[in-house]
This record gives structure tokens, C-alpha cells and sequence, in this order.
């Protein structure tokens, strides 16, 4: 997709810190924060939204590329949220599948 934002954020024509990458997955600050720690973790490859993933290895890797940046951050101790919003009233505004790993301070539920 050469348009979507994510995508180029993932190839680097966007530059970007990333807080984790590998082959299949890139993850970076959130720009506009909604906790102190808000880190977006995305496939490099364009899915459109968690609804279009026809591959459970997508999963494996998003999830576990999750976990790796909460201790890397050193979250467990106090606790962390993963979100994954789908679709119009799931809250997705960026259409490239994306987790959100969000800590750092008490998260309301349920979510607004
Ligand atoms: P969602 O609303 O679940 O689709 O989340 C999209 C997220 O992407 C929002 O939290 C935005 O703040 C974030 N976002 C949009 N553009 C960028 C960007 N260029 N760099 C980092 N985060 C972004």
C-alpha cells in the first residue's frame, strides 16, 4: 500500500524511532500519547485491520513482539493494556493493523 502511514513508517520513508523491530514487525511511539508509555506495534506486511488477518501467524508475531517490549520497558511489574480497535465503532482510524501497548499509569474500564 503506498499510501498508507503505517506502511511507510515500516519501509523508513517516515522517519521513525522504533522501539522494536524485526522481520515481520515494527513498533514505535504513538504520536499523540494517550498514556506514558503508548507504543503502536504493526506487521511490516499491509493488513487492513485485525478483521482481515488470514494468517495466525500474524498473531504470534504481533502479540510476542508485544510481550518482548513490555519487559524490555520493564512493564510487568506494574501492568500493561494491549488494544486492538477494528473498524468504525471499534475506534480504528489508521487502516493498518495495529496494537496499542499502553502503561505507565491506572487505565480506566471500561473504555469509552
Ligand atoms: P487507531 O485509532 O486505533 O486506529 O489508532 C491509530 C493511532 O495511530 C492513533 O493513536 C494515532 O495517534 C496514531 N498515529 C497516527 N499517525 C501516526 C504517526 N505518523 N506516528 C505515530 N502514531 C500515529
Amino acid at each position: 500500500m503506498s499510501d498508507c502511514i503505517f506502511c511507510k513508517i515500516a519501509r523508513g520513508e517516515i522517519p521513525s524511532n522504533f522501539v522494536y523491530e524485526d522481520e515481520n514487525v515494527a513498533a514505535f511511539n504513538d504520536v499523540n500519547p494517550q498514556a506514558p508509555v503508548h507504543v503502536l506495534v504493526i506487521p511490516k506486511k499491509h493488513i487492513a485491520s485485525s478483521a482481515a488477518v488470514d494468517d495466525s501467524s500474524v498473531w504470534s508475531s504481533l502479540m510476542s513482539s508485544a510481550v518482548k517490549i513490555a519487559r524490555k520497558l520493564g512493564l510487568e511489574e506494574n501492568g500493561y493494556r494491549m488494544v486492538i480497535n477494528t473498524g468504525e465503532q471499534g475506534g480504528q482510524s489508521v487502516p493498518h493493523l495495529h496494537l496499542h501497548l499502553l502503561a505507565g499509569r491506572n487505565l480506566g474500564w471500561p473504555p469509552g
